[in-house]
């Protein structure tokens, strides 16, 4: 073994040490996380129990932090590279926490932690974010916009699933509520002085419909119809509709974000019906996904005894979805592992992931995914040439 080799691995070992030494704390945090759940923006509780804990253990906190309320960022170290942690905590309306963001939130927590506690003797510098708001909302566009990520060299976090994977696959998704726009008429009297709103929604449904032959196999067009109408016997007047795109880019989502205006403004223009596109930003991006850097959280999550898996691999259960850590990494090198908390026949966003993501299966993987992430932070301070590997991938990937 050699002398960086020897030193890497007593740091380490601190490190894990540190991470049981705060066991009881992280998984009351989840626990506590997990029994209030607040939706997107709306997360003042756990913004509370996270910021106070990250106080208690004496970080530099800021609360309400990059203009939002229930965003947050504490520090420690002072010098060297700067690696944000990203700690998400809000739940899904009506089923709490199915996506167990709580473990997210304490995994980051432990990290952040036990990276401060070796931050100054290894010469680097964490940056523990509280980003809210990431079923929907784009929390961290939002504070990347007000300055969060200025400076940050990598990021990092870990996200409960059925299986330990290397990273999550994710399509590119941006949402859009439509507004058609007619004129109203009884349906029987005078019908030709109508200019009927569901005629415009649904035309353009249709078509759309027609679109989907001709997209590539994994983007994604779905909508549904949030008003239609009043009464049968009145033409109507306004109808409201929702979409959501994805693509597995956001060069392909922007491309794809076009066709599907064309079709439904077309449904509009059939009916003769006014149609207003209210596109929400931020849309989510997709991951850039970095060989070199998930090497580096794989070698770690070994450590604690697991061995997370390449998706598309024989066997291998993939999990698609979409974060707003993909707009993170599209500006930083960044890592967006999966951890598992459940059998891999249970997905996120269902009754069951509830429960594994509060019961012992999530606290073992708030304890792993912080040791995990902790000790590849540390790999990020001790090894500068990692780090350079990491940077030059990444300019690679998103060079244009
Ligand atoms: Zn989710
Ligand atoms: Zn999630």
């Amino acid at each position: 073994m050699t002398d960086t080799e020897t030193v890497a691995q007593d740091v380490k070992a601190r490190i894990e040490a540190e991470v049981d030494r705060l066991a009881d704390v992280l998984l009351e945090v989840s626990h506590d996380i997990h029994a209030h759940p607040e939706v997107l923006f709306e997360e003042r509780h756990a913004h509370d129990v996270l910021t106070q804990v990250l106080e208690d253990e004496g970080l530099a906190v800021e609360r309400s932090a990059y203009g939002l309320e229930t965003g947050f960022a504490a520090r420690a170290g002072t010098e060297g590279p700067l690696v944000a942690v990203c700690c998400e905590y809000d739940a899904l309306p009506g089923i709490g926490h199915a996506c167990g963001h709580n473990v997210i939130a304490a995994a980051g927590l432990g990290a952040g932690l036990a990276a401060a506690h070796v931050a100054a003797e290894l010469g680097g510098q964490v940056l523990i974010l509280g980003t809210p708001g990431e079923e929907g909302g784009g929390g961290k566009q939002l504070m990347m916009d007000a300055g969060a990520l200025e400076g940050v060299d990598a990021a990092l976090m870990v996200h409960p699933a059925g299986v330990d994977l290397r990273t999550m696959d994710t399509l590119a998704i941006q949402r859009c509520t439509v507004t058609y726009s007619g004129h109203a008429a009884h349906a029987s009297a005078a019908p030709e002085k109508g200019r009927n709103a569901l005629d415009a929604m649904v035309l353009g449904y249709v078509n759309v419909a027609a679109l989907r032959q001709h997209i590539t196999p994994f983007e994604r067009v779905h909508g549904i119809f949030l008003e239609g109408g009043h009464a049968a016997n009145i033409v109507p007047a306004r109808t409201v509709a929702q979409w959501y795109v994805r693509s597995p880019s956001r060069d392909g989502l922007a491309v794809l974000r076009d066709r599907v205006e064309a079709c439904l403004r077309a449904g509009a223009e059939a009916a003769a019906c006014g149609i207003a596109f209210d596109w929400y930003d931020p849309a989510y991006d997709e991951l850039v996904g970095l060989e070199s850097f998930d090497d580096l959280y794989v070698a770690n999550a070994g450590r604690v005894g697991r061995t997370p898996l390449r998706s598309g691999d024989e066997g291998v259960p993939s999990v698609l979805g979409s974060t707003d850590m993909g707009n993170v990494s599209q500006v930083v090198p960044s890592i967006h592992p999966m951890i598992a908390v459940s059998p891999p026949d249970i997905a996120i966003h269902t009754e069951d992931f509830v429960r594994f993501a509060g019961g012992p299966e999530g606290d073992a993987a708030v304890l792993d995914g912080a040791k995990a992430l902790a000790c590849t932070i540390a790999d990020l301070w001790l090894d500068p040439e990692a780090l350079a590997r990491i940077t030059n991938e990444f300019a690679q990937r998103t060079a244009t």
